[in-house]
């Protein structure tokens, strides 16, 4: 046989390459600001079309490059940031890996403006897919500016993988927020399709911090520090009551670079345990500095995991710096009282007296019986998802809700019984249904608020008094990218400055009084399920609003709204689960329930 190895072209390396750099546009995000920091630029400015899908761009105040370094800047593993593997041990940079423009040229096309302090005329070079096209003397600011145009327009099944503009944006927002929380001393500016989305002025880490997620976080914010040989740590946690459900506002840097950590986000949770309902996480955003060679930062282009030498160490003096400071500021002891009633307990046995608890032993069991062995109850489980037994086996493709109730009892106040204010039990023509009241409503709810989407059919109340509320900027450029289907299910908003949002009509079946928590749950959703990867957000919108609407329960229902329920579930397209996907109903046919007669 004849030799068959062969070394890959430069422009093939470089793409291959590119696959591990850059993952979507954020990626370019990260990689062109962090460029800009490292070249000590005090202005940084973000231009962002489409996503990022068209333009990326980062115009910088930094010392610029010469030609040939403006050149080399393009090849790979040409950096100016190390020279040998120790200097690894001891980095100072963002970038050492000289990768990133290599690979984003190599599957883009890319526009760099150039010139450094000393030199009358800068460089322009332009490049696509790794090919130089052309190379000028330009006159520009000293400073750098690299324009990345039409991202992965060689490698189409990278393109059409990106997701929807609103998702993509809002990983930018989260590269722009990881830079610019780490270095305030920076100003930093961002604009996405020409509106200007931040605009941060140089200052120090509260003021950053306050800038980037809206006034309101400042009364929020409890100091951190502390000053050991091993590391020192500044910056700030929310006061506990302002606790998410989401994890979103979780920052940790260590030597002003974004990092995530488990084991140290578990030092603050513990820190904070019994200050917190379930289901709520901690605010942070923590400074770590270490001295450089006592960190091992991740080798791989896009992970932030690092590795610190001392690492438990770390962990044990972040939790007691965090339990003083909570001590300090006196949070805790308040919190402790407020969270007697607002916490933890669920929520129908939140105004109820503790009784003796009961044991229900199911007499019948007898694990010899085979009866039992092969009769596990799976086989309920099994009908739920099958509405035909609860029809006549004649009828059974007609309309759910017709003949579905036993004549006689339907319309008399006897059709349904509300057990434990939870489960409305009906009688149906093949016997019995057991409804889950609020796992019935989400569903009603849910198929009715995608109809209305999917329609563009609004119904919205003006509200007298328009609703002022401060949100961040993800949030906002949320609202913004899903307007249409917010006023499809009746929201009205106005975008006044920066961060408030004024809702000046909601939803029919919405109460003035629902709707600040309503909209905040239902944005703490949808940024949740930005991170799942198979979701819409249009259902995403439905199923939130259907959680937060729903009849909880615990909730009482007059004779009227069990029937209601009950209907309205049978009249939907897939009334046997939940928009979740849990059961909405159970179903006892007469068969079962004379056997269970017969048993004895
Ligand atoms: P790295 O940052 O790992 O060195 P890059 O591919 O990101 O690799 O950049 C290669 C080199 O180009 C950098 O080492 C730096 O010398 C130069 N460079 C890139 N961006 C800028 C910029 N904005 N200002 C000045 N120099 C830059
Ligand atoms: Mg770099």
């Amino acid at each position: 046989m004849t030799d068959i190895i062969h070394l890959l072209p430069d422009h093939v390396a470089n793409q291959i390459a590119a696959g591990e750099v850059v993952q979507r546009p954020a990626s370019v995000v990260k990689e062109l600001l962090e460029n800009a920091i490292d070249a000590h630029a005090t202005h940084i400015k973000l231009l962002v079309k489409d996503a990022g899908k068209i333009l990326i761009q980062v115009i910088d105040n930094g010392f610029g490059m010469s030609p040939t370094d403006a050149r080399l800047a393009f090849e790979r593993h040409a950096t100016s940031k190390i020279n040998c593997a120790e200097d690894l041990f001891n980095l100072h940079t963002k970038g050492f890996r000289g990768e990133a423009l290599a690979s984003i040229a190599a599957i883009a096309h890319v526009e760099l403006k150039t010139k450094t302090d000393n030199q009358e005329l800068g460089t322009q070079i332009t490049i696509e897919g790794s090919k130089v096209m052309s190379q000028e003397v330009i006159s520009n600011p000293t400073g750098t500016s690299i324009a990345v145009k039409n991202l992965f327009y060689n490698i189409p099944a990278r393109r059409n993988f990106l997701k929807s503009n609103s998702i993509e944006t809002l990983h930018i927002i989260d590269e722009f927020q990881r830079a610019a929380l780490a270095h305030p001393d920076i100003a930093f500016s961002f604009y996405h399709n020409d509106s200007n989305v931040y605009q941060l002025a140089a200052g120090n880490f509260r003021q950053r911090i306050v800038n980037v997620f809206g006034k309101k976080t400042n009364e929020k914010l409890v100091p951190i520090t502390e000053e050991t040989e091993l590391v020192s740590i500044t910056g700030f946690i929310a006061k506990p009551e302002f606790a998410k459900k989401k994890r979103g506002e979780q920052f940790f840097f260590a030597n002003n670079r974004f990092i995530k950590s488990n084991y140290l986000n578990h030092a603050i949770t513990s820190a904070f345990e019994g200050l917190l309902g379930s289901g709520y996480h901690p605010t942070y955003f923590l400074y770590l500095n270490v001295p450089p060679n006592q960190i091992d930062i991740n080798i791989h282009p896009t992970k932030t995991e690092v590795k610190f030498e001392n690492e438990q160490s770390i962990y044990a003096i972040i939790k007691s710096t965090i339990k003083h400071s909570l001590g300090q500021y006196q949070v805790a002891p308040i919190l402790d009282f407020e969270q007697n009633n607002s916490f933890d307990l669920p929520y129908d046995y939140r105004n109820k007296m503790v009784g003796i608890p009961k044991i229900e032993i199911d007499a019948n069991f007898n694990p010899f019986n085979d009866n039992f062995k092969q009769n596990p109850p799976l086989k309920n489980w099994e009908t739920l998802y099958d509405t035909t037994p609860i029809f006549d086996g004649n009828n059974a493709n007609a309309q759910p809700n017709e003949n579905l109730f036993d004549d006689q009892a339907n319309s008399l106040n006897q059709v349904s019984l509300q057990i434990r204010n939870t489960y409305i039990l009906g009688s149906i023509k093949s016997g019995l249904v057991m409804i889950n009241q609020n796992l019935a409503h989400q569903r009603i709810l849910y198929e009715d608020f995608l109809t209305k989407i999917t329609l563009e059919e609004s119904t919205s109340q003006a509200l007298i008094f328009p609703l002022s509320i401060n949100l961040n900027q993800q949030e906002i450029q949320l609202i913004k990218s899903l307007i249409s289907d917010f006023e499809s299910i009746g929201f009205r908003f106005e975008f006044k400055s920066n961060d408030d949002l004024l809702i000046i009509g909601i939803p029919l079946t919405v109460k003035e009084s629902q709707i600040q928590p309503l909209l905040e749950n239902l944005l703490d959703d949808l940024q949740n399920q930005t991170e799942s990867s198979n979701f819409s957000q249009v259902d995403g919108i439905a199923k939130s609003m259907a959680k937060n609407l729903a009849i909880k329960n615990g909730t009482s229902l007059s004779a009227k709204e069990q029937e209601s329920i009950l209907n309205n579930l049978f009249s939907c397209k897939e009334p046997n689960i939940s928009p979740q996907g849990k059961a909405t109903f159970i179903t006892l046919s007469i068969d079962d329930i004379e056997k269970k007669f017969k048993s004895f």
